[in-house]
């Protein structure tokens, strides 16, 4: 990695995985390209998500500049029963951030220049030492590194490992996010600024702040989010709600605006007859609703000699346990700290994949753990064993995250 002639890395994906590897490679002196797939929309894709101290770390790592608040805090979590009751209550300051947000500041930490849109990576092939990349517009690239930071349906993971496929979890996650000053006077301030679950029956809702589309946090500007996950069996309950007026099935996720709207015009009838009244007036006054089957994926191998798998593109966990983006960056600083340590880039992935793997199935297993109930379509976590005061807590546990922490901080990701 200290030859005369600066190494090349090649990352298919420029959302957050792809991001977050980039901007660490640049800072260590790699002659880094991410290609992206989608031409425009990246920035405005995301919802809210749940922030970490671990995940400020890595941006901080970054050189990214995080005084500036990146989310809003809220000082616990709390669960209702779907009349609205308080039923357990756990105290956890955290800041809640919003995915556009950690997006956009990566974004801007990456040199413009060597970040191309609408352009997409058809296949990689290994050549001795190095690996060879054919992109949709025709040019191969030749590098020392390819990362895979392409996401969950993985085009390269597709050709390297194709029995690796994602497992449907059995529910769908439907979304929302509201605007502050669409919400009740009551609702403000008796709800909008604490993380909140509550039970619907074969379910699970949460809702909690958001920064504005802005990035706003100040008063006025804010906005809600929502997440209700339902079990929706596979088979033709699952196939109504991707199909779209034309009978089109969209296999990989519906569209938001062509979610049909007698399913729209259902959710908001089952809000009204299974979520506590503040909850209800969330999902009604939605501007959108989102929808997205829920889904689990887990590799046996993060790394093929100089290509390496990193964020969705490795592994898929429920988003209960809240760590996607978290777990897209720790991926990034053990490879950027393996590529850093280790004699040759095969050496580094292999160092990358044992340290890395072990982590990522377990917090594959954790979701399935908290969403057991749903997948099975039980009516209240209870009957798999959980309490509230479980599910409230166990989200917030974060698996290994503490020795990820210690070790951002102790090494830094730049060299
Ligand atoms: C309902 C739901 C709630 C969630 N909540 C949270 C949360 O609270 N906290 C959290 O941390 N995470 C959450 N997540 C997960 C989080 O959004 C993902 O883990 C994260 O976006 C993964 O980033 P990634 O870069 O690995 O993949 P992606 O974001 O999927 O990006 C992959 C990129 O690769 C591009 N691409 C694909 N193929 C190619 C190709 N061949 N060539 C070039 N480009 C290509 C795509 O266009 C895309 O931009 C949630 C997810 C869901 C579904």
């Amino acid at each position: 990695m200290s030859a005369a002639r600066r190494p090349k890395a090649l990352i298919a994906g420029g959302s957050v995985g792809g991001l977050f590897i980039g901007n660490m490679l640049v800072r260590q002196g790699w002659d880094v390209d991410i290609v992206e797939r989608a031409a425009a929309g990246l920035a405005a894709r995301g919802a809210g998500i749940a922030g970490h101290a671990e995940l400020t770390a890595v941006l901080d790592a970054i050189g990214i500049d995080t005084a500036r608040p990146v989310g809003i805090e809220v000082s616990g979590r709390v669960a209702f029963d779907r009349h609205g009751n308080e039923r357990a209550r756990f105290d956890y300051p955290q800041y809640l951030t919003s995915w556009s947000l950690i997006f956009n500041l990566l974004r801007a930490a990456f040199p413009p220049e060597r970040y191309r849109v609408g352009v997409e990576v058809l296949d990689v092939v290994p050549d001795g030492a190095r690996a060879v990349a054919r992109l949709s517009t025709g040019e191969t690239v030749t590098a020392d590194l390819v990362v895979a930071a392409d996401g969950m349906r993985s085009r390269i993971r597709g050709a390297l490992a194709p029995a690796i496929q994602p497992v449907y979890a059995g529910y769908v996650a439907w979304r929302g996010v509201i605007d502050e000053m669409k919400l009740s006077p009551r609702f403000l301030a008796e709800t909008f600024e604490r993380y909140s679950f509550c039970f619907p029956p074969g379910g699970q809702f949460i809702g909690y702040p958001l920064a504005g589309a802005d990035g706003s946090v100040a008063r006025g500007r804010r906005r809600y989010n929502f997440l209700w996950y339902r079990h929706v069996p596979e088979g033709a309950a699952l196939d109504r709600l991707l199909t779209d007026d034309s009978g089109h099935r969209h296999d990989h996720g519906i569209p938001p605006p062509l979610i049909r709207s007698t399913e729209i015009a259902q959710l908001r009838r089952d809000a009204g007859r299974d979520l506590p009244p503040s909850f209800v007036e969330v999902v009604l006054r939605a501007d959108q609703s989102l929808l997205q089957p829920i889904y689990d994926l887990e590799s046996r191998q993060m790394a093929f000699g100089t290509v390496a798998l990193v964020g969705d593109a490795a592994f898929v966990c429920r988003p209960h346990v809240g760590i996607g983006v978290l777990k897209a960056a720790q991926d990034a600083a053990a490879l950027a700290a393996a590529l850093r340590e280790a004699g040759s880039v095969t050496d580094a992935l292999r160092q990358y994949d044992a340290a890395r793997r072990p982590p990522c199935v377990e917090a594959v297993a954790f979701g399935r753990h908290l969403g057991d109930f749903i997948t099975r379509g039980l009516p209240d976590p209870g009957a798999v064993g959980l309490s509230y005061d479980d599910i409230i807590r166990d989200s917030a546990r974060l698996p290994r995250a503490e020795a990820l922490r210690r070790r951002v901080m102790e090494e830094g990701i730049a060299s």
